[in-house]
């Protein structure tokens, strides 16, 4: 027994957009599945099943989503005001910008710390002891138990980055979902489908 999960987006909800929504549903289902053993594949598809708030964003429709158990019973279809495709206002561009910064220095601070850059040829392994040549390891760890190799304080420099751009992308999303009278309505479609 195997299940495929997959999710679209339709501009609308006319009976076109939903038999293409069908359309591809099924033959995702029958491009995965075993149509061999089982020819009927994808010709039972789930019912779809439509919420009737629509979510103030693609992220809101993910974690309304994420707070029902559907999956397997029926099909989920959750509109949504898509604040993504919205003008930028000043203080979304600012935002946006700050998370572009934000980036750049985590990418660069990785790079200057990454263990290549270390001066002594063989770098001890804290976790398993091992003593590696610079040369076989990649992305930082340890190849023979995976251990992070880099520095407490450059781990924790690096987290402090990856919080820092999760604030103010989360700021952009509050920003978003306050403009979101002027965004367009879609639907997304999450489905959950056996295929042999
Ligand atoms: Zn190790």
């Amino acid at each position: 027994m195997s299940w495929l999960d997959g999710e679209l987006i339709l501009n609308g909800m006319s009976k076109k957009d939903l038999a293409y929504a069908h359309d591809y549903i099924r033959s995702t289902v029958r491009n995965n599945g075993d149509t061999e053993e089982f020819p009927n594949l994808g010709e039972n598809l789930l019912p779809i099943v439509q919420r009737k708030i629509i979510c103030k964003s693609y992220e809101d429709a993910k974690e309304l989503a994420d707070s029902l158990n559907w999956e397997r019973e029926y099909n989920l279809l959750i509109p949504f005001k898509d604040v993504d495709n919205i003008k930028e206002t000043k203080k979304m561009k600012n935002l946006h910008e700050r998370i572009k910064k934000e980036e750049t220095k985590l990418n660069e601070y990785v790079k200057k710390t990454d263990c290549k850059n270390y001066k002594s040829k063989y770098i001890g392994c804290p976790q398993c002891g091992s003593k590696i040549n610079k040369e076989y390891i990649y992305n930082c760890r340890c190849p023979v138990c995976r251990e992070d190799l880099r520095s407490e304080t450059t781990k924790i420099t690096i987290n402090r980055h990856k919080d820092n751009i999760k604030k103010i992308t989360k700021e952009l999303r509050i920003e978003k979902e306050k403009c979101s009278n002027k965004a367009k309505t879609k639907y997304l479609l999450l489905f959950e489908e056996y295929c042999g």
